[in-house]
């Protein structure tokens, strides 16, 4: 069975990729270019034998039509996972170019590809996120946040790159579940929405001196002043490995449970502080060299600012899901990325 997964490059689509992979489907991925594709295939190839993965290029996913080739070339594809949407800062663009136009056109653009070209695909995954549930303001920590929640930020409030990224994504979402509903389309329709992504990168020779956007804010926290006392919050989040995350995209094309759900998963609650007293315990390459923070105020920093949830509607329609612990993904993540830059 073919899988078509745009955004192959990227952190989370490549353990998607190599759990289609190991379980024997067909991969059809994109990415902007051959140089940007060339050693991951080469890495899948190495890492099972006799896999099929094919890639094709798309070099813009907000440009019009931008999947129409591919679904006019592949009658094959049964299922389509859709992870392709900017998640990076710094790029000096208008905020409307940098991150609305490609998060939402780019969605857009694929369903109404899969409505013209493909209907024999049966299932669609969208890489939502959070951020399409979280409420902003004050109501971040005291609503219990729920696959039924909505983030309704506006984008005339947006004043930076992380709220335009917020909203990209909330709005994609949003306009993905209409177009959906006004098309009456043939396929399901499911959206994974993790919280903060942590965990290893798929391939140790892909790790560089820096990480992917997510995973490169622990590198912040390693970098603040080893004499720094102070409780560290940095951010009141809540997390997931990319490994779980990976899971439950395949969840979503394989159980029919899941085949409709906005599918809202994290593990835990996490804060600079919580990181801090993790690395400092677990992870043999930083302790002693980095900031202690202050210890005694893990439980109360991670009250007043992480966000409450519930995820418990998904995780009992599944039968129970044993998530990795942030403890694991940190020490996995740093364990490697010493290994990888020393
Ligand atoms: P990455 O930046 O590693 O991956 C994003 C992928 O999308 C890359 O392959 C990137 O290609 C591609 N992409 C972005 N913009 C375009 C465009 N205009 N045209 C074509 N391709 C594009 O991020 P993640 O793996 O972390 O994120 C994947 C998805 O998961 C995103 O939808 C993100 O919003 C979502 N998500 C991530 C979370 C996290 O904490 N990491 C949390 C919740 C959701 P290139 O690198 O070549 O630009």
């Amino acid at each position: 069975k073919t899988v078509l997964v745009t955004g192959t490059t990227g952190f989370i689509a490549q353990h998607i990729v190599d759990k289609l992979l190991q379980k024997k489907y067909r991969v059809i991925g994109t990415a902007r270019s051959e140089i940007k594709y060339q050693p991951l295939l080469k890495e899948y190839k190495n890492k099972y034998l006799n896999c099929e993965i094919i890639f094709e290029i798309v070099e813009d996913i907000s440009i019009d039509n931008a999947f129409d080739e591919i679904f006019i070339k592949h009658p094959e594809i049964i299922y389509v996972i859709h992870t392709a949407s900017p998640f990076i800062y710094g790029l000096n663009k208008p905020l409307e170019d940098s991150f609305l136009k490609p998060a939402v056109d780019g969605t857009l653009n694929i369903l109404k590809a899969i409505s013209k070209y493909a209907p024999q695909v049966t299932n669609v995954v969208l890489t939502s996120s959070f951020a399409a549930i979280k409420q902003m303001g004050k109501s971040y920590t005291t609503h219990i946040h729920s696959n039924k929640s909505w983030n309704l930020i506006n984008w005339n409030a947006v004043k930076n790159e992380t709220d335009a990224y917020i909203a990209s994504k909330a709005y994609a979402e949003k306009e993905a579940r209409k177009f959906y509903e006004k098309e009456n389309s043939n396929f399901k329709l499911a959206t994974v929405n993790p919280t903060y992504v942590f965990g290893p990168q798929c391939f140790d020779n892909l790790v560089g001196p820096i990480l992917n956007v997510s995973n490169e804010i622990l590198n912040t926290i390693t970098k603040i002043d080893k004499d720094n006392k102070l409780p560290q919050v940095i951010f009141g989040a809540l997390a997931i490995d990319v490994r779980d995350v990976a899971e439950f995209h395949i969840k979503a094309i394989e159980d029919p449970k899941l085949f409709s759900e906005r599918i809202f998963i994290a593990s835990e609650p996490v804060t600079g502080q919580k990181v801090l007293d993790i690395l400092n315990s677990s992870c043999n390459d930083l302790q002693g060299k980095i900031a202690k923070g202050d210890p005694t105020m893990t439980q109360q920093l991670i009250d007043e600012n992480c966000p409450k949830y519930d995820i418990s509607n998904i995780i009992n329609l599944i039968g129970g899901y044993e998530f990795i612990t942030l403890k694991q993904s940190l020490c996995d993540v740093f364990e490697q990325y010493f290994r990888m830059n020393s």
